[in-house]
């Protein structure tokens, strides 16, 4: 596993099995808000690692995606697909990631507002 990032104040710090190329900016209601730049992957090329065990965690509409924010520093570091969903995915917040690394990724606009 790679280092990809961490919140702000390091209580979530995230692992990925390679490290992304392209990232995924999307305008529906939810991503323009968070203004996340997210990184797909299977769930178990992922290791997200907790310092503290309480989670916090937003659900809406379809109820098929579950964000993610650390519950100290509110930075929103990814999310999981529920039950709900017949894809099972994570995604990564690529804005959680060195500034370095965010430089080298190529943004895809995806237009999730019109779904
Ligand atoms: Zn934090």
């Amino acid at each position: 596993m790679k280092t990809f990032g961490r919140c702000h104040c390091g209580n979530i710090s995230i692992e990925v099995a390679e490290l992304p190329t392209e990232v995924t900016s999307c305008n529906c209601s939810l991503c323009r808000r968070y203004a996340g730049l997210w990184a797909y992957y299977a769930p178990g090329e992922v290791n997200i690692h907790y310092k503290d065990t309480e989670k916090s965690v937003y659900i809406w509409g379809d109820r098929d995606i579950e964000h993610h924010r650390c519950h100290h520093c509110g930075c929103v570091t990814h999310y999981i697909t529920t039950e709900k969903c017949p894809v099972k995915r994570v995604a990564v917040n690529a804005r959680m990631a060195d500034p370095e690394l965010l430089a080298t990724l190529k943004v895809r606009q995806v237009d999730g507002a019109s779904f």
